[in-house]
């Protein structure tokens, strides 16, 4: 089946799913997005992030064009026309076409695009020996300069700390929040294990609070694991039985090294396996 793209309700090609280049979402980063996963032809969790979504637009005051109930049936449609069993859907709500200027009140048509594609973040080796990470001297975004838990169009931030763990051999980096506490990574949030316990940054930590994340707790604490949402430092990851990253795109990956440390002995630790079965499961469904 070819890919379709929806622009406002249309389908196009790759090559004719085109828009404004006075878009704002294009000029200054104006606009926000999801990232979403298809299981067994289902989009996972597709309500909790279309209310994020709603939240990200709340934040920056941006009218999204059709209600929940629309805009769902549209992702689920677009899903169908791609006929993806297993895939990636990236929704995105650009502010629309306007001047040359900051203004976003001149905007008037934000632009609604669903891309229905496959994903392959990491490599599947890395699903079973665990990821490196080094910690990123960028930091997330002050809050009080823009949120991080706004899912919005500027990631450059998160592009420059991605590009340190690049360069250092890394597929993510850690980043820090300007507390100096741990945040999240650039497209993933983190957990660790201490004495069997879960802990993972609380959202004042200025984190996206991802759906997985929040899909990891509940699993967690149906599994009875004691589970807690509580600031975190570096050495409490040095120092940590074993860590690991969620995400939409990421799902459940292990961690084993931070900036040249072991996490524990070095390999994907029993907690980590058991709760990305409970995932994997949980997605099966
Ligand atoms: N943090 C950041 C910065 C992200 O971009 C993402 C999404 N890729 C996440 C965390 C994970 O969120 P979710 O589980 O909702 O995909």
């Amino acid at each position: 089946m070819t890919q379709q793209i929806y622009i406002n309700g249309e389908y196009f090609s790759k090559e004719d799913a085109k828009i404004s280049v006075y878009d704002h979402g294009l000029l200054y980063g104006d606009g926000i997005f999801e990232g979403m996963r298809i299981y067994g032809g289902k989009v996972f969790r597709l309500r909790e992030h279309l209310l994020r979504l709603w939240e990200s637009a709340a934040a920056i005051s941006l009218p999204i064009p059709l209600d929940l109930d629309h805009l769902t049936a549209d992702v689920n449609e677009a899903v169908r026309k791609n006929g993806l069993e297993e895939g990636y859907i990236r929704l995105i709500v650009t502010r629309g076409a306007g001047a040359l200027g900051l203004d976003p009140f001149r905007c008037s048509n934000p632009q609604v695009i669903i891309i229905v594609d496959k994903i392959t973040l990491y490599p599947a080796e890395l699903y079973e020996n665990g990821l490196e990470l080094v910690t990123a001297s960028t930091i997330r975004n002050h809050p009080a300069a823009l949120s991080p838990r706004i899912k919005s169009l500027n990631y450059l931030n998160n592009v420059l700390a991605k590009m340190e763990g690049l360069k250092a051999g890394c597929k993510e980096a850690l980043m820090l929040n300007h507390q100096g506490m741990v945040a999240e990574c650039t497209g993933d949030n983190v957990f660790i294990v201490k004495a069997n316990k879960l802990i993972t940054p609380p959202k004042e930590a200025g984190i996206l609070e991802g759906i997985t994340r929040n899909a990891v707790l509940e699993l967690a604490k149906k599994a009875g694991i004691e589970t807690a949402e509580e600031p975190l430092t570096r050495h409490d990851l040095y120092v940590a039985d074993e860590c690991f990253l969620t995400g939409s795109a990421a799902e459940v990956i292990p961690v084993v090294i931070l900036d040249g440390r072991s996490i524990g002995d070095g390999t994907p630790g029993p907690i980590t396996k058991q709760l990305n079965d409970a995932f994997r499961a949980l997605v099966r469904q």
